[in-house]
């Protein structure tokens, strides 16, 4: 077992780990940024590893390289680096931690003050999630770890851990296309655990979270704060290249390339992401396009309901204007022409 003296001196001897921790609402095209940059060396994709205690050790559900987490080998080295025999970890605390630091405590970890009674409650949490981040760093070699774990409260939370250098990207999407993505039927594999049909909430709710969280992500970070950068999947999509980039100088790191086998395509290889979008299994060359499939088939009560809801941000964050041309063009085609989607089925990154 890592003691935190061995954490510690492993830490002055070579830097703190960089966390780039992608926060923001769910469904938002995460999957595929965090796959593309995991490909980057030095980067490691973990996927949202805020819930690797109960979907992965717990439930043992597939990890991104497609072998049960306890398979994968990286993952087993991981573990006995950060806690020697796994078996014999209490999970019930960390457990509970899990669930404290959930999306329910969005509006609590928006205050510094109950944010840090909050964090100071769960002490074994911190010492495993510290030894875990540590022993990815170990045995993986990476310099910086790609979290999709999302919830601003987690991601602060991570700040306050011994040797992690945590920086947000604070990643988005209109929350029309969220809330359509949330109707879509989406089945999480299983592997220890059986498959489950993830919730289909109404847009009415989905907006409801997207907004908090949104608002909750700039509160905790803030376009002031150094190291915190704020993108639209939108733009990201339009010009990947550029965008990536920016993350790039974000943590502060410039590979020798990225992994792009084109102007807006991307090559993605396996991953040990441990939990997310089931689209975390895709591989290959993929192309980036723009996926408003919503535009022509969000029912009209959804928008109406998401426009009620989120308006505010939708209106701070640009998406009441009208979408560029190549958009309407694509909207046009996915409306009138369902096998369109269907032959570009990587295109689809929510
Ligand atoms: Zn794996």
């Amino acid at each position: 077992m890592t003691a935190p003296a061995d954490s510690e001196a492993a830490t002055k001897a070579s830097g703190p780990i960089k966390i780039l921790f992608v926060a923001g609402p769910g469904r938002v095209g995460s999957t595929l940024l965090g796959g593309m940059l995991g490909q980057i060396e030095g980067f490691f994709y973990v996927g949202e590893l805020r819930v690797i205690w109960r979907r992965s050790i717990r439930e043992n559900r597939p990890c991104g390289c497609g072998q049960t987490f306890a398979e994968c080998e990286i993952w087993r080295e991981v573990l006995r680096e950060a806690f020697g025999d796994v078996s014999k970890l209490d999970l019930a605390p960390l457990l509970a931690a899990e669930r404290k630091l959930s999306i329910y405590r969005t509006i609590s970890g928006m205050f510094p003050s109950r944010r840090r009674k909050l964090y100071a409650s769960v002490d074994e949490y911190r010492d495993a999630t510290t030894k875990l981040y540590h022993a990815i760093g170990k045995i993986t070699g990476c310099r910086v770890i790609v979290d999709t774990s999302h919830l601003p409260i987690y991601g602060k939370f991570l700040e306050s851990l011994d040797g992690l250098d945590v920086r947000a990207l604070h990643l988005t999407r209109d929350a029309r296309a969220v809330a359509y993505s949330w109707r879509r039927v989406k089945v999480q594999p299983g592997g220890g655990e059986k498959s489950f049909e993830m919730r289909r909430p109404h847009p009415a709710e989905t907006s409801m979270w997207w907004s908090l969280i949104n608002m909750a992500t700039e509160r905790t970070w803030g376009p002031t704060h150094p190291h915190y950068l704020f993108l639209r999947y939108e733009d990201f999509i339009a010009e990947p290249q550029p965008w990536t980039r920016r993350i790039m100088q974000l943590v502060d790191e410039s590979p020798p390339r990225l992994p792009f086998d084109g102007e807006r395509s991307v090559v993605l290889g396996p991953t040990h992401c441990v939990f997310g979008n089931p689209g975390r299994f895709k591989y290959g060359s993929v192309p980036l396009r723009s996926d408003d499939e919503w535009r022509g088939k969000l029912k009209r009560t959804h928008r109406a309901a998401v426009a009620a809801v989120a308006w505010p941000w939708l209106k701070k964050y640009g998406y009441f204007k009208t979408p560029p041309a190549d958009v309407r063009a694509d909207t046009a085609a996915s409306a009138n022409n369902t096998d369109a989607v269907s032959a570009a089925p990587n295109a689809r990154n929510d």
